[in-house]
């Protein structure tokens, strides 16, 4: 994919993801999960651990675990148990993190990572687990003063499911497309909104190199808190250059934790790697262990919607569009619901896909908008596609059309009416015209009975002119093409 640097070394990377899970309410406590709000007015006094508080855990989160762990093919655990990983950070007021570490919900899965033009390559997870956020230390001088940190715990106790990969990606390329069809899988299937911008999915990289040819695992590093697809790139190609340097020096890769910044984008150790065993986990006193009922996660099983991949094979296979067409259409679950529903009605797929590739993605990649904000609906869609296909409207016509139906909604037939866009099949004006273009273009049929055919392209454009546009064109095509062999 991107060249590889440093020929002699191969490249290992493993990315833990943390998912924030949708809902409506915290981990733990009754406190709402909101995004961009007043700091510390989503509060409960469990987010704090005050003397005397109890966790509750939140039902829907485990389901939402769960989905995950199906719709990624891990195996869930009928039993799973919460732990204390502990340690001191000011937007950790707990003093705690409850997470899940020996027995966590779900195991053993992987997501089959396809890059275009290449063979997929599965990566596999090693785990899933559900824990807590934490809150969110606000150092930004132009929000707090220049040597102030603040702490918004808005955030803390946000469920959220981890989710870690098997060392198996080998390059910065790879790694940001297996982070792209992880994000579009929890998507699909309703379990997080996995927006960054929002924090919502944010993803720590680990990285080592090992000369080519070897299987032992090299030293890793961790870069964490990488917040975009571009950084989680860069971040890991930076790194692979600074470790390649080490090697080459004849050093030794030391693990650490360390951070990359954007502006230099270069990356500097912020500390040197804990253990385990400095997190002294164990199991949380407050809560017992998660015991699942095999027939709720049969039901979660049942209520999947088709994944990503299997309905972009699906697009290629039952509607005849390349493998690329079939990616754009399904490159998020309401684009390709919208396609589809206006494929059922109108009955041409092959035409709604047209459509779609060329009409609708450019009206909402000019207007930077979701499908959703489109004012014309797919039974709309299809029946504007209905008007050219029956002759009513010329292909020409309905893409003005389209454009004002996109803004301003309304019904296509009636708005064709009222902007005199109707198709002309009007026999006897067609036939009036296109003798008047004969007459006018004595040139242009000597040419076409000397045979060049050609010709009749530009005999085809004079009667369209005339007809300002809205001339049934296969109409005007049969009747030149009568006349002139006539
Ligand atoms: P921790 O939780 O302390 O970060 P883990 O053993 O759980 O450590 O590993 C975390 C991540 O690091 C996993 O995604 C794993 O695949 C990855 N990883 C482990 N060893 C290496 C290595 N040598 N090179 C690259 N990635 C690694
Ligand atoms: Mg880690």
């Amino acid at each position: 994919m991107t060249a590889e640097p440093h020929p002699h070394y191969e490249v290992v990377i493993g990315l833990e993801v943390h998912v924030h899970l949708k809902t409506e309410s915290k981990l733990f406590s009754p406190a709402p999960v909101v995004y961009g709000q007043d700091p510390n007015h989503a509060v409960h006094s469990i987010d704090l651990g005050l003397p005397g508080v109890l966790p509750v855990l939140n039902r829907r989160a485990v389901e939402l675990a769960i989905r995950a762990g199906l719709a990624t093919h891990c195996e869930i655990h009928p039993r799973s148990v919460f732990s204390r990983k502990n340690y001191f950070y000011p937007d950790l007021p707990k003093g705690y993190q409850i997470s899940q570490y020996e027995e966590p919900i779900a195991t053993g899965g992987f997501v089959d990572v396809e890059i275009e033009g290449e063979e997929a390559r599965r990566v596999r997870l090693t785990r899933i687990h559900i824990e807590e956020d934490a809150g969110k230390s606000i150092h930004d001088a132009t929000v707090v003063g220049d040597d102030d940190t603040h702490v918004d715990l808005n955030r803390a106790g946000v469920p959220l499911v981890e989710i870690v990969s098997e060392p198996d990606m080998r390059s910065p390329a790879e790694a940001a497309a297996y982070l792209r069809t992880l994000r579009d899988i929890l998507r699909a299937v309703d379990v997080s909104e996995a927006d960054m911008e929002k924090g919502q999915f944010r993803c720590d990289a680990n990285v080592s190199l090992r000369p080519k040819g070897t299987s032992e695992l090299g030293t890793r590093t961790e870069l964490k808190n990488l917040n975009s697809f571009r950084f989680v790139e860069a971040a890991i190609e930076a790194e692979i250059e600074r470790q390649a340097d080490v090697l080459d020096e004849g050093g030794q890769v030391v693990q650490c934790t360390m951070g990359f910044d954007p502006e230099t984008q270069r990356v500097r150790v912020q500390r040197v790697k804990e253990n385990a065993d400095d997190y002294r986990y164990f199991d949380d006193p407050d809560l017992i262990p998660l015991e699942l009922d095999p027939a709720l996660i049969e039901r979660i099983r049942a209520s999947l919607p088709e994944l990503p991949a299997d309905r972009r094979r699906r697009f290629s296979e039952t509607y005849g569009l390349s493998e690329y067409d079939a990616r754009l259409l399904t490159a998020s679950r309401p684009l390709a619901d919208y396609f589809e529903e206006a494929a059922r009605i109108q009955g041409n797929a092959k035409t709604v896909a047209n459509w779609m590739l060329r009409d609708v993605l450019q009206t909402l990649k000019e207007r930077e908008i979701e499908v959703g904000a489109l004012a014309l609906d797919p039974p709309g869609l299809a029946q504007l596609i209905g008007l050219v296909e029956s002759g009513r409207l010329t292909a020409k016509s309905a893409r003005e059309l389209f454009q004002e139906l996109a803004r301003t909604g309304g019904d296509p037939e009636t708005l064709m009416r009222e902007r005199g866009l109707e198709a002309v099949s009007d026999a006897g004006l067609i036939e009036r015209t296109v003798d008047e273009v004969l007459a006018a273009h004595p040139e242009a049929v000597e040419t076409y009975r000397g045979g060049d055919q050609k010709v009749q392209n530009f005999l085809m454009g004079q009667v369209m002119k005339r007809t300002q546009g809205k001339a049934n064109p296969a109409e005007v095509r049969r009747v030149l093409a009568s006349k002139l062999s006539g």
